[in-house]
């Protein structure tokens, strides 16, 4: 991929600029300590596993098991078909906010494992596994595009942040960074192997601002 010289990177689809923190009542936490499968059942076995401590909409500390929604993260070997998730509901009448808890190795509406989508948009360093189910070329391309348009509203966030890492990396990309620049950098400041680079400044992201996203 060349990005043209001299002209900003293209704006994101829409999807990716859109906080929504105040639109919807609840929402997806990440879990950033769970990186793989095993770590995320063993959570998912027992119903405190991934039970947060306190609403993250009214701060209510009785939150209930709600529903095990699945997962279907397709084209990664070594994961099945289907991956269950959990999702709690606050137990304060006034309230209600469910929350969906993701595993930090799932890509949140992407259909897919991080290290999926990891290897076709930033292969360097990564083991190409032959045996992978095959990705239909439209998917590779969208993913590609996304991750060649601005990454403006996520410069700005880091820079904004209050944290003098992220503001550091904010201002070594600059306002026209493309969205790949600023994960590869993000990267290099944090030390995130091959694997789990595009996860990292997804749930960093996340935790600033839950609703935006990477790609
Ligand atoms: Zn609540």
């Amino acid at each position: 991929m060349s990005p043209s010289i001299g002209l900003p990177p293209p704006d994101p689809e829409t999807c990716l600029v859109g906080s929504r923190v105040s639109r919807f009542k609840g929402g997806t936490l990440i879990d950033e300590d769970v990186q793989d499968l095993a770590a995320h059942e063993r959570r998912l076995s027992d119903p405190d596993g991934y039970r947060p401590r306190r609403c993250a909409r009214c701060g209510h500390d009785v939150l209930h098991v709600h529903c095990y929604p699945a997962r279907h993260p397709r084209g990664e070997l070594g994961m099945p078909a289907v991956v269950r998730i959990v999702q709690y509901v606050c137990a304060a009448v006034e309230c209600g906010a469910t929350w969906r808890i993701l595993p930090r190795f799932l890509a949140r509406h992407l259909w897919r494992a991080w290290k999926t989508v990891e290897r076709v948009v930033m292969p360097a360093g990564m083991p190409r596994s032959a045996a992978a189910p095959p990705i239909p070329e439209r998917t590779e391309q969208r993913w590609r595009t996304r991750m060649a348009a601005a990454a403006r509203i996520l410069v700005v966030l880091l820079a904004a942040s209050g944290g003098v890492a992220l503001e550091a990396i904010a201002s070594r990309v600059g306002l026209d960074a493309r969205r790949t620049d600023l994960t590869e950098a993000y990267a290099d400041a944090t030390h995130a192997a091959p694997g789990v680079r595009l996860a990292a400044l997804a749930e960093q992201v996340h935790r600033l601002e839950r609703g935006l996203r990477l790609m």
